[in-house]
Order: structure tokens, then C-alpha cells, then sequence
């Protein structure tokens, strides 16, 4: 592996979180002040390629990448997008018994979070 992919990959799963592309270019020119923006999509895609890591595909935001491969589903905050991980076990049996060849499936649930909702509680009062 590539000095820049492990770099990249030691990122991902140091930070345990949603990282874009742009995050994790901030963070890796800290450890290879040379590194350009091309180099961290290219070697993005590869890792996901070889599931290392997971893409998070999000409407109307960039992608995001995700060290948790475990079967989970994403909450998303319509607010300030941050994203977490939510785990429904449920999920799993009934789509399996209505696909019989499920090979993933990836769910995102809209809400407001915690900090968005105590933000708009702030303005109201
Ligand atoms: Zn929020
Ligand atoms: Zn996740």
C-alpha cells in the first residue's frame, strides 16, 4: 500500500467519523504537506473499491466516507448535515424476505439533531 493510502485509510478509521473528501485532505496535509486533492479522490475510490472504507452517497451534499463497514443505516440532519450511524436489525430480515437476491442496501433517515433542535428552541424563545 501506498504511503498516501495508508495515510488515508489511518484517517478514516482514527477519526470514526463522516469525513467529504475535503476533510480528509485537510487532514492528511498535515502528514504530507505535499499531497494533492486528486491523489486523496484517487486513492478514496481505491479503498472503496477494495471496502476499506464505505462511500455515503447524500443528496445535495458531497459524499462521504465512512470506516464503519458493519450493516448499518445513516441518520441525517436536514439542518446542519451531520450524519450518524443507526443500526436496525429489523431492516435486514424484512428486506431479505422480500429480495431474494439483497446484495446492500443503503438507507438514509432525515431528522433534526440534538444541537439543531436546541438551536431553533434558542431562536423561539
Ligand atoms: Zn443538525
Ligand atoms: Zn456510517
Amino acid at each position: 500500500m501506498s504511503k498516501q493510502k495508508q495515510v488515508i485509510l489511518k484517517i478514516i478509521q482514527s477519526k470514526k467519523m463522516h469525513l467529504t473528501a475535503d476533510e480528509i485532505f485537510m487532514y492528511a496535509k498535515q502528514e504530507i504537506p505535499s499531497i494533492a486533492l486528486g491523489t486523496v479522490y484517487r486513492n478514496l475510490n481505491k479503498l472503496v473499491e477494495e471496502n476499506q472504507i464505505k462511500r455515503v452517497s447524500l443528496p445535495n451534499s458531497p459524499d462521504k466516507f465512512d470506516w464503519n463497514l458493519s450493516k448499518h443505516s445513516h441518520i441525517i440532519c436536514s439542518r446542519c448535515s451531520s450524519i450518524n450511524d443507526i443500526y436496525i436489525s429489523e431492516i435486514d430480515n424484512i428486506l431479505k424476505k422480500e429480495i431474494d437476491s439483497l446484495i446492500s442496501y443503503n438507507i438514509t433517515i432525515d431528522y433534526v439533531c440534538e444541537k439543531c433542535k436546541a438551536k431553533e428552541k434558542d431562536a423561539t424563545n
